[in-house]
């Protein structure tokens, strides 16, 4: 348990990377904080979002045990039966097909907006989760004891430790030191193109996915 009034974790960012991380730790007991920019958009089933994850059934298993996957199915969610995965920079392909693996589907296809919204509310129904938002990461003050995150609000949230899960631009990664610490193996980066629109995802039932390196950004020290 917590000392009094520190937290155990901040998470900075919700998108699905943020909100599954704070949604995790509450869930396991942790005092958590998740501070983000932007209060997401509501999800609108009018409004398909072209932005699309191809789950597997591990990542569907990822999201039960959250809480957070019936909400997705009851909205929208497309199982694919086949995926082809292929090196943007050429080479060969993956072709896999759920009827050779004597299976019904590989997985689903889930918009984004959607998983955001879903994992964002989830969060809020947690007791021991507080949603910080719209409200961002000004600075980072790290001690021997824990980190301070002081927001741009003026509050500061002092915690054991900090996650940076603040997308490509990430305003973490900007305040740490990287002295002395190794870079990161260059980042995997890929996309899963629909087969069509996601206003068609009803008819979808081929993913194909396209793979790549690009550089990546180096691991850094959170210094004070
Ligand atoms: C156009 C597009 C298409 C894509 N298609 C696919 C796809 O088909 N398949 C796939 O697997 N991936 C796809 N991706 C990649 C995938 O969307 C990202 O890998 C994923 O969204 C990363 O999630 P994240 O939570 O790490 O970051 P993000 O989604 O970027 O979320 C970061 C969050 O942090 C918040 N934030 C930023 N700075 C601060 C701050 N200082 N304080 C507080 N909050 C802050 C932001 O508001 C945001 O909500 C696509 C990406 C894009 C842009």
């Amino acid at each position: 348990m917590s000392r009094r009034g520190q937290l155990d974790l901040v998470v900075v960012g919700a998108g699905v990377v943020g909100s599954a991380a704070a949604l995790a730790a509450a869930r396991d007991g942790l005092r958590v904080a998740l501070v983000e920019a932007h209060t997401p958009p509501p999800w609108s089933a009018d409004a398909p979002d072209l932005r699309v994850y191809a789950f597997a059934p591990d990542n569907q298993a990822l999201l039960e045990d959250l809480g957070a996957w019936a909400p997705v199915r009851a909205a929208r969610a497309h199982p694919y039966r086949r995926m082809r995965v292929w090196d943007a920079a050429g080479g060969g392909e993956l072709d896999f097909n759920a009827d050779a693996l004597g299976r019904g589907h590989l997985g689903h296809i889930v918009e984004h907006s959607l998983l955001v919204d879903r994992l964002w509310a989830a969060c809020g129904r947690e007791p021991h989760l507080q949603r910080h938002c719209p409200d961002t990461l000004q600075a980072i003050e790290q001690d021997a004891d824990g980190v301070t995150a002081v927001l741009a609000s003026g509050q500061r949230l002092r915690a054991k430790l900090l996650l940076g899960a603040d997308g490509a631009a990430s305003a973490v990664r900007g305040l740490v030191d990287g002295d002395g610490l190794a870079a990161l193996p260059a980042d995997r980066s890929a996309g899963v193109a629909a087969g069509g629109r996601a206003s068609q995802l009803h008819r979808l039932d081929l993913a194909r996915r396209r793979g790549g390196t690009r550089t990546g950004a180096g691991r850094r020290r959170i210094q004070s």
